[in-house]
C-alpha cells in the first residue's frame, strides 16, 4: 500500500529519494516548478538534461512519459521529469495526465525510490482545472501498482492543497 501525504509549500523543500518535476518536452527547462528545481538543484540537472537530448530523447520527453536525471543540490537522489499535458477547453486527454503519475511511478521503481514527491502537474502554465487535476493525481496514484511506499503531493497554495485534501476524503 502506498501511502499518500499532503504538505504545503515548496517541492524544491523537500526532503525525499525523488522529486517529480513538471517539466516541458525540451527538459532545457522552463517557469514553475521546473524552473524552481533548476534553480535550487544547480547546473548538473540541466547538464543530464542536455545529454538525454542528445543521445535517446533527441525529439524530447513526449507528454505522459518521465525520465530521471541526478537531483544535483536537492535533498533527494533523483529528480523524475515528465511531461504533463495541455488543457484545452476543447478536449484534453486526461489519460495523458493519469500516464504522468503512473510513468513517474515506474520509474521510481526501476530506481528503487521508496518516497517521491509530486507538484500538481499540468495546473501552472498549462492550465488544467485544479479540481479535475487532483481527482485524477489521487487516482492515478491509487491505482498504481508500485513498491513506492510515500507519495507526499506538494501543493504550492492553498488552493491546490485543499482540491487534494477533498479527493482523500
Ligand atoms: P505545468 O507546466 O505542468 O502546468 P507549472 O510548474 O507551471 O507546471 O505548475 C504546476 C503546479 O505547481 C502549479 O499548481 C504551480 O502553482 C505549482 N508550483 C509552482 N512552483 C512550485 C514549487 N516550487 N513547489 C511546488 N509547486 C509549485
Amino acid at each position: 500500500m502506498t501511502a499518500i501525504i499532503l504538505v504545503r509549500g515548496d517541492i524544491t523543500r523537500q526532503s525525499v529519494d525523488a522529486i517529480v518535476n513538471a517539466a516541458n518536452s525540451s527538459l532545457l527547462g522552463g517557469g514553475g516548478v521546473d524552473g524552481a528545481i533548476h534553480r535550487r538543484g544547480g547546473p548538473a540537472i540541466l547538464a543530464e538534461c542536455r545529454r538525454l537530448r542528445a543521445s535517446h530523447l533527441g525529439k524530447g520527453l513526449p507528454t505522459g512519459r518521465a525520465v530521471a536525471t541526478t537531483a544535483g543540490q536537492l535533498d533527494a537522489r533523483w529528480v523524475i521529469h515528465t511531461v504533463g499535458p495541455v488543457y484545452r477547453a476543447s478536449g484534453s486527454e486526461p489519460s495523458l495526465l493519469t500516464s504522468c503519475y503512473r510513468e513517474s511511478l515506474r520509474v521510481a521503481d526501476e530506481l528503487g525510490a521508496r518516497t517521491v514527491a509530486f507538484p500538481a502537474i499540468s495546473t501552472g502554465v498549462y492550465g488544467w482545472p485544479m479540481t479535475d487535476a487532483a481527482r485524477i493525481a489521487v487516482a492515478a496514484v491509487r491505482e498504481a501498482e508500485t513498491e513506492v511506499e510515500e507519495v507526499r503531493f506538494v501543493l504550492f497554495d492553498e488552493r491546490a492543497y485543499e482540491a487534494f485534501a477533498a479527493q482523500l476524503d
